[in-house]
């Protein structure tokens, strides 16, 4: 919602018409593996990756999916659909984004299995690791850590990508992994239209997906893929000042509404007796040209008493937060989002000044 302002303030730009006769089929594209998928917001994707320069998509098979939630899903599928005689063990590094565990845990399948932090990750055998950069919740830039700790090259890698996008983070590189997701929840703020996608090297891994996708909701909404479609489209226009002005280049925008949001909360934690906000490195934005620092999309708070429940503490504020114990972390860590509407934001930030010089932390 953070964006908001920017797509209302640009409406009649971003509109699309939907007759009552179009979009009806459920196929878009029978000579493509994934079926389903609307070739315009294919061709949108592909020139977003160029103009962003964040992901390579030569070479790459794209799957669309509703949301990044369910491709995660699917990419899970297909990894371990053959089968064998343990599931899969699914770990990423802590904290890590809880949804993972959830999803992976929710159905107690017989193919995988949420093994939690991949720091603490020591079996033999097949695992399929998520790494998720910048990451959700602490904001940090991630790797891969299960190879390179304990040898096992029994490994499928998930990149999860949902915040590589400039308003977040320096682009660094030019992302040329397997398997990668992303969504335009994150990059343009339409988390409603549930558009996400994967970039696939291996065909089998993408006709597995797309499998999965048809058994589970027989493709994605046409009306959402072509509205993805139109925003991605105007997002890479004004992004190459494309027919329109500086002004419009929403990632620009972005950095600038969350650099704010950052200096503000940076400004009231600073003093706080209470509590503690991460530092992160700044890298040479290959998108801008420029030397920036990352704007996380969540806060991630750390008590300075460690004995003390963060998420406790700001419930006690009337900030809702998400504890660190269900990201795997301790529970002096909590994160907020701030990815909400300005008066929310500031409300946040006004709660928080509210504890200064007050012996408030109990929780
Ligand atoms: N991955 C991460 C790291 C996320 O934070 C989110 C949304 N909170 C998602 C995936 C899911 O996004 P989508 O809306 O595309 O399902």
């Amino acid at each position: 919602m953070m964006f908001e302002p920017f797509w209302k303030k640009m409406s009649d730009k971003y509109n699309v018409t939907i007759g009552g006769g179009d979009l009806m089929s459920y196929f878009s594209d029978g000579n493509n593996v994934c079926w389903f998928l609307e070739p315009k917001l294919g061709a949108a994707i592909r020139r977003l990756h160029g103009v962003v320069g964040n992901a390579v998509t030569d070479d790459r098979y794209i799957v669309v999916g509703t949301g990044s939630s369910q491709l995660f899903q699917a990419l899970l599928y297909a990894f371990t659909t053959l089968g064998g005689p343990e599931p899969v063990s699914v770990v990423s590094s802590a904290p890590y984004y809880s949804a993972y565990a959830e999803v992976v845990g929710f159905l107690r399948s017989e193919l995988y299995k949420w093994e939690g932090d991949a720091y603490k990750f020591n079996k033999k055998g097949a695992y399929i690791e998520v790494v998720n950069s910048p990451n959700n919740p602490d904001g940090t830039l991630r790797e891969a850590v299960v190879m390179n700790r304990t040898g096992n090259g029994n490994g499928k890698l998930i990149y999860d990508f949902a915040y590589y996008w400039p308003q977040f983070t320096a682009i660094t590189g030019v992302a040329d992994y397997d398997n990668m997701l992303f969504t335009i929840s994150k990059c343009t703020g339409h988390a409603g239209s549930r558009i996400g996608w994967a970039l696939v090297k291996d065909k089998d891994i993408a006709k597995k997906m797309t499998e999965y996708i048809t058994i589970s909701s027989i493709g994605v909404s046409k009306e959402s893929q072509f509205r993805a479609a139109k925003i991605i489209e105007v997002v890479c226009n004004g992004s190459q000042n494309v027919g329109s002005v500086k002004s419009e280049n929403f990632f620009e925008y972005g950095r600038k509404i969350l650099s704010e949001r950052w200096q503000k909360l940076r400004e009231t934690i600073q003093n706080s007796e209470y509590l503690i906000l991460s530092k992160y490195p700044q890298g040479h934005c290959l998108f801008s040209g420029k030397l920036v620092e990352t704007l996380s999309a969540y806060a991630w708070l750390e008590s300075k008493d460690d004995t003390k429940d963060c998420n406790e503490f700001l419930r006690g504020l009337k900030i809702i937060g998400k504890s660190g114990k269900i990201c795997g972390a301790h529970q002096k860590f909590a994160r907020v989002n701030l990815m909400c509407r300005e008066e929310e934001f500031n409300q946040f930030i006004e709660r928080l000044s509210a504890t200064r010089g007050k012996g408030v932390i109990n929780g």
